[in-house]
C-alpha cells in the first residue's frame, strides 16, 4: 500500500518567485495564463474533470482589483488568482461548473490543482483581512504579484502569513490516541492538534498541546509531514509522539472525550464499521496519519 498524501499537498506547482518582481499581469495573459477565479472563499469545479480554470478575467469591478500569480504549474501553464468578491448572486459559471467550498472539492481535483486552490485561497483570505498597515494604520496597496502588502506612508513591506498548527499522531504500543471537541458532529475523533505558540518548538507544542488536552506525557517526537490548511491560514505539522504514560484526563475546555484506539479497532473505524467512532475525512491530514501508521508496522 502506498503512502497517503493528504490534499494541498503536492509540492508540486513552480511559484517563481522571481517573475514576481515587475509582475504585470497583462503580460501573463497576453502569454495565456489561465485565471482561477474566487468567489465568497469559493473555487469553481467543473463536475468529474476538476478545478475550472479559464482564459478571460471575470467581472470588471473584481474584489480588490489586483490579480494574485500563483506560478507555473506542468499541463497548465502560469495561473493567476482572481478574487470575484462575495456579493450575491454568484457570477455566472459555464453549464457544469459550480461554486465550491474547498474542504468539500479538495479531492474532486488533481493534488496540483489543489495547491493552486489553497494557494489561492490562503492568499485571498489575506488580503481581504490585512488591507491596513499594521504599524502605522493607513490602506496598504498589493505588491509583487499578491506576495507582499506595502505601505505608501511609512513603506513597511508586510507578508502572507501562515499559522503553523501541530497535529500529532500520539502512540503507545498498538494503541493510538483520539479525541473530539465540544461541538463536533456526533462520532466525530481526531488526532489531538494545536496552535503553536511563539517561542516553542515543533516538538515542545506537541508535547504542551497532548499534556494540556489530554494528561499525557510525550516523550519522542518526529516530525512526519505536513499540510497547507488555507482556512484561514493554517500549515498543519504532522507528528508522531510517543506517549510515557496512559492515564488520560481531559481538559473539558478542549476536549468532550480522549481514548485510546487499538490498530484492529482503527482498521474498523476506517472501514466505516466502528459502533462509536466514524472515519476521518479524507484528505486531511489526520486521516494519512493514520492510515500510513496502520500501513507502517515498524511505528
Ligand atoms: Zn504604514
Amino acid at each position: 500500500m502506498s503512502e497517503v498524501i493528504p490534499a494541498f499537498a503536492a509540492g508540486s506547482v513552480n511559484r517563481n518567485a522571481t517573475l514576481r518582481r515587475g509582475f504585470v499581469a497583462q503580460e501573463r495573459l497576453a502569454a495565456g495564463a489561465r485565471i482561477l477565479a474566487l468567489w465568497n472563499d469559493h473555487v469553481p469545479v467543473r463536475e468529474g474533470q476538476g478545478l475550472y480554470l479559464t482564459a478571460s478575467l471575470g467581472p470588471a469591478g473584481a474584489a480588490d482589483g489586483g490579480l494574485i500569480y500563483l506560478g507555473q504549474a506542468d499541463g497548465i501553464g502560469d495561473v493567476l488568482a482572481q478574487d470575484l468578491g462575495s456579493q450575491d448572486p454568484a457570477p455566472p459559471l459555464p453549464e457544469g461548473c459550480t461554486w465550491t467550498d474547498l474542504r468539500q472539492s479538495m479531492l474532486q481535483m488533481s493534488p496540483t490543482e489543489a495547491e493552486l486552490a489553497a494557494t489561492a485561497k490562503a492568499l485571498q483570505s489575506w488580503h481581504k483581512t490585512h488591507r491596513f498597515c499594521s504599524a502605522c494604520g493607513a490602506p496598504s496597496d498589493m505588491a509583487e504579484a499578491g506576495w507582499q502588502r506595502l505601505c505608501p506612508v511609512c513603506h513597511t513591506a508586510h507578508f502572507p502569513r501562515t499559522d503553523p498548527v501541530v497535529i500529532m499522531l500520539v502512540t503507545k504500543g498498538d494503541r493510538l490516541l483520539l479525541g473530539r471537541s465540544p461541538g463536533w458532529p456526533d462520532g466525530m475523533y481526531s488526532t489531538l492538534a494545536g496552535f503553536m505558540e511563539p517561542g516553542e518548538t515543533v516538538e515542545a507544542a506537541v508535547r504542551r498541546e497532548v499534556a494540556e488536552e489530554s494528561g499525557i506525557v510525550v516523550g519522542q517526537v518526529r516530525y512526519i509531514s505536513s499540510q497547507p490548511w488555507p482556512f484561514p491560514a493554517s500549515l498543519m505539522i504532522g507528528c508522531h509522539g510517543l506517549a510515557e504514560t496512559e492515564e488520560i484526563t481531559i481538559d473539558p475546555e478542549e476536549l468532550e472525550d480522549a481514548l485510546w484506539v487499538t490498530r484492529a479497532e482503527m482498521v474498523s473505524v476506517l472501514a466505516g464499521l466502528h459502533p462509536k467512532i466514524k472515519p476521518m475525512r479524507r484528505g486531511a491530514i489526520a486521516h494519512a496519519l493514520v492510515v500510513n501508521w496502520l500501513a507502517d508496522r515498524k511505528n
